[in-house]
């Protein structure tokens, strides 16, 4: 007979819904799981910082203080009760009533990825920790008179407007290896990019690699020369990585080497978004950590995570579920939104079944919001910000 959602069990004997990541993946399942999974089950988040961090604004709170305490979000009160779900950290020490393991009839695994800082804040684990190393960049930022900014993505992209519209005084320069920026989005989305950062004077190389030492660079603010492949030398005083993304897929391949895609390291899927390996049924992946085709965005995470928690309600519902009758994923368009200051933007939206790039400034004059939005991450987790919670 398969568990009755009637009888409501007692905490103690309900199963487990894990998830591996407490960030957009696990946000939008959690969202889900409120509306459709049975209390036969609970919603268990495994994640090592101890408040959300809302990546989204990093690039702007680089440049500007004030107001970092908005970026990092109690995860305190994202469940009705402790008995609808309960958040844990640091499962490599014991936990209360759960000890070090925790069991799981199904589990997310939303590890997702590392960038440099201050693109993430992966091993900052405190709210005053993660601040500490925000207000740090910002010094950084204003000790320096010449920055090199090494790729060109959207937090490349942002940070060196941040920086020119803050310090015009400042030279920044932004080099990018690809001939074009943001390469899986429309070639307006770069032409529109390329045209703002000229009016903000930022010095654009493109097609080119800036030699990074072994180790990294020394932030002690001389002045040196870094080299490109290409041959230019680029003098500057701070140098500021904005490569890429690096996918944490390091824990499951223990348990499932033969899920990991050896030429990218992100976890394989199939399309019900369960890992490709059979002997797993029961683990799901989503958000930047996943084989998928979408570009990884918080917004395609937060979809595929609505996925992966709809299909694990399904298991639930009818445990021996044929693989046909679970819902698949369909790569969602590319959408993004530029922020190039308080004044213009870029945006790239998906509007009535059509792609378009438009200059975002109009929109930005009416919604503009200095802490792009962070107060809805707020909501998410059942914190209203205010001041009374800012700090919290
Ligand atoms: C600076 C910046 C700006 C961005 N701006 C936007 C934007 O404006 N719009 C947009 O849609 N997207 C944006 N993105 C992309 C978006 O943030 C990501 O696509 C999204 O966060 C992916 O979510 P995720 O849940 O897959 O993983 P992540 O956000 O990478 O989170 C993974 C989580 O897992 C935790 N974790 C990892 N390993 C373990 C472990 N072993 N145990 C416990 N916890 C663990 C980490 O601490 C982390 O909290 C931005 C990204 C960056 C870096």
């Amino acid at each position: 007979m398969a568990p009755s959602v009637a009888e409501n069990p007692s905490p103690i004997e309900k199963k487990n819904v894990v998830i591996i990541g407490g960030s957009c993946v696990a946000v939008s399942s959690m969202l889900t799981a409120k509306k459709i999974m049975p209390s036969t089950h609970r919603l268990i988040i495994i994640e090592k910082h101890s408040h959300f961090h809302y990546m989204f604004a990093f690039p702007r709170a680089s440049v500007i203080s004030g107001w970092e305490n908005e970026l990092f979000v109690p995860y305190t009160k994202m469940f009705d009760s402790p008995e609808k779900g309960q958040t844990h950290v640091e499962l490599d020490r014991s936990v209360e009533g759960f000890g070090t393991s925790v069991e799981y009839e199904y589990l997310i695994y939303a590890t997702g990825a590392r960038h440099p800082e201050p693109g993430n804040l992966n091993d900052h684990d405190t709210k005053a920790g993660a601040i500490q190393r925000i207000k740090e960049m910002q010094q950084k930022i204003q000790k320096a008179t010449k920055i090199l900014l090494i790729g060109g993505g959207a937090v490349g992209l942002e940070l060196a407007v941040e920086i020119r519209e803050h310090f015009p005084e400042k030279e920044v320069t932004l080099v990018h290896s690809r001939d074009r920026y943001m390469l899986s989005y429309k070639y307006g989305m770069h032409e529109k990019s390329v045209e703002i950062l000229k009016k903000f004077g930022v010095r654009q190389i493109l097609g080119d690699r800036a030699n990074i030492p072994e180790g990294g660079f020394v932030d002690d603010f001389k002045m040196i020369k870094v080299t490109t492949k290409g041959g230019k030398e680029i003098e500057c005083d701070l140098q500021v990585l904005c490569t890429g993304m690096t996918p944490q897929s390091d824990l499951l391949a223990k348990l499932s080497p033969s899920s990991i895609n050896p030429a990218n390291r992100l976890v394989k899927t199939k399309p019900t978004l369960q890992i490709v390996d059979d002997n797993f049924p029961n683990i799901f992946t989503a958000g930047d950590v996943a084989d998928l085709e979408d570009v990884k965005t918080g917004g395609a995470a937060w979809g595929e995570a609505d996925l992966c928690m709809r299909n694990i309600c399904k298991m639930i519902a009818k445990p021996k579920i044929q693989s046909k009758e679970l819902d698949t994923h369909t790569p969602m368009a590319p959408q993004i939104m530029l922020y190039f200051g308080v004044a213009k933007g870029v945006v790239q939206l998906k509007f009535f079944g059509r792609i378009f790039v438009i200059d975002w400034d109009f929109l930005l004059k009416r919604f503009f919001s200095y802490n792009i939005h962070a107060s809805r991450s707020w909501d998410w987790l059942s914190t209203p910000l205010s001041k009374e919670t800012a700090d919290l």
